[in-house]
């Protein structure tokens, strides 16, 4: 199988000296207790029935850590319930409510190195980031914005001092149907120093985390704290991240292949802003990318993987997953 695989997240770690000075750093920063295999002896006894170190190999109990940490120490999605408690006037979403396949869709990078810390990305930037990935964004993609700020982690300038998405350009990148945007700073919204310094010059408080707020009318997810993204094709050639040919074994049976999708058309509800899931069918078919030259086969989880190279061999994937 043609997979490569990138780790688009960064560590969760303990803060190396001298890296936080109050700002985000101090209320995101992960506290970790690493335990080796002899701090563990008295978990294990509890696990197995007063065991001691006789029932270790050479007295060795197990290797752990306790993390105390906030959801956004790391990488992670914001729902929208971060944001506000509404979203497009109904409870805003948990991240446990959120449908998967927003988060397993055609990907694009958009090249934003070069900007300072603390600018605001406008919709030209966007515009002339999207120019330049060849192609012109489609519905559903996941948007990844990489300013390189990754390349600060583990140092003070990485938490504060890092451009961000102003609210136009937040919501320019809704109206083409973007769900999920991504950066490779610590948030989407400029370094919270610089969003402070400005509603202070202004009195404008529209100006404190107006990328996350457009929230409250759109929804949307941000992934925050990705890294790598430099190790990712800009943008797929686009009939190469699109699933071309989709089985439907509660249709047609698992042995043919005849639902045909082609080209770039997005495939029913997935990743339309504000789609009506509850009116989709229950064949629904979800596109799935971020890896080049696959097509990937999926009826309400994985069922197969096909190899772009080689698409005569299909292979099934020991269990449906989802
Ligand atoms: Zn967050």
């Amino acid at each position: 199988m043609n997979f490569r695989f990138v780790d688009l997240s960064v560590p969760i770690q303990n803060p190396v000296e001298g890296e936080i000075s109050g700002g985000m750093g101090a209320i995101l920063a992960a506290d970790i207790e690493y335990q080796t295999h002899a701090d563990t002896h008295r978990e294990f006894a509890a696990m197995f029935a007063g065991a001691g170190p006789e029932a270790m190999p050479d007295g060795q109990a197990i290797g752990a850590e306790k993390l105390k940490l906030t959801a956004h120490a790391g990488t992670h999605v914001d729902a929208p319930w971060h944001y506000f408690p509404t979203s497009e006037g109904r409870p805003a979403r948990t991240i446990d409510q959120l449908e998967l396949e927003h988060f397993f869709a055609p990907g694009v990078v958009l090249d934003l190195r070069g900007h300072e810390p603390g600018d605001r990305i406008e919709v030209p930037d966007l515009e002339a980031a999207v120019e330049a990935t060849g192609a012109p964004l489609a519905a559903g993609e996941i948007v990844c914005l990489r300013f390189g700020q990754d390349e600060h982690f583990g140092t003070p300038r990485y938490w504060d001092d890092y451009p961000g998405l102003g609210a136009a350009a937040t919501r320019w990148l809704i109206e083409r149907g973007i769900k999920v945007i991504g950066t490779d700073a610590p948030g989407l919204d400029r370094g919270n120093p610089y969003m402070a310094r400005d509603w202070k010059a202004t009195g404008d408080a529209s100006l404190l985390w107006e990328a996350h707020r457009v929230g409250i009318d759109h929804e949307y997810f941000q992934i925050e704290k990705l890294a790598n993204l430099g190790a990712l094709p800009s943008h797929h050639p686009r009939d190469s991240h699109r699933p071309r040919r989709v089985r439907d074994h509660r249709r047609i049976g698992p042995e043919r292949a005849g639902y045909a999708v082609e080209g770039g058309e997005l495939l029913p509800g997935a990743g339309e802003p504000g789609g009506d899931r509850a009116s989709r069918e229950p064949r629904e078919i979800v596109g799935v990318l971020g890896l080049s030259q696959l097509e990937h086969h999926v009826i309400g989880g994985i069922h197969h993987v096909v190899d772009a190279a080689l698409t005569h061999r299909l292979e099934p994937l020991p269990e449906p997953v989802g």
